[in-house]
């Protein structure tokens, strides 16, 4: 048995914030603004997984009114999903991801958020794809007001 599920976010850039992006920083003059560390794309990968395993979303799980999500390392609440579909018996397939970025340019980084990640889930690199694309300079991701990110994850069952 396969199972689908896509993931949503987005995040404001913010001055004085740290830009993380599937578990990178990345150089840059503004960052995003979260409760946690604001990493959209770790966020969407999330829900991705969450919505193949019919488990919710990250709010449900990692509620943004909990001290002790404030600040955290978003990588670390993905290997916590993570390690709770491996205990429902989910083995993840492949995750595919697209960032929506005006600024700065993540082809740079790609490949180091593709390692970061694939770690967190356990996965072969060749099993995570992340790619960018920016707002065409319209609406909030291409007037640079914030970051989004899509997910699909697909999970193998046991049965
Ligand atoms: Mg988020």
């Amino acid at each position: 048995m396969t199972l689908a599920g896509i993931g949503y976010d987005c995040h404001r850039l913010q001055e004085g914030r740290r830009l993380v992006i599937g578990g990178v920083e990345i150089p840059s003059e503004r960052g995003l603004e979260g409760h946690s560390d604001a990493d959209v794309l770790t966020h969407a990968v999330i829900d991705a997984l969450l919505g193949a395993a019919g488990m919710g979303d990250i709010g449900e799980h990692f509620p943004d009114t909990d001290e002790r999500w404030r600040g955290a390392d978003s990588i670390v609440l993905l290997a916590s999903v993570v390690e709770m579909l491996s205990r429902e018996g989910l083995q993840i397939v492949n995750v595919d991801s697209t960032v929506l970025i005006e600024e700065p340019k993540l082809s740079p980084h790609r490949q180091a958020i593709r390692l970061r990640l694939a770690h967190a889930l356990g996965v072969p690199p060749q099993r995570v794809n992340v790619k960018a694309s920016t707002g065409e300079r319209i609406g909030f991701v291409g007037r640079g007001e914030g970051v989004g990110a899509l997910a699909t994850a697909s999970l193998k069952g046991s049965d």
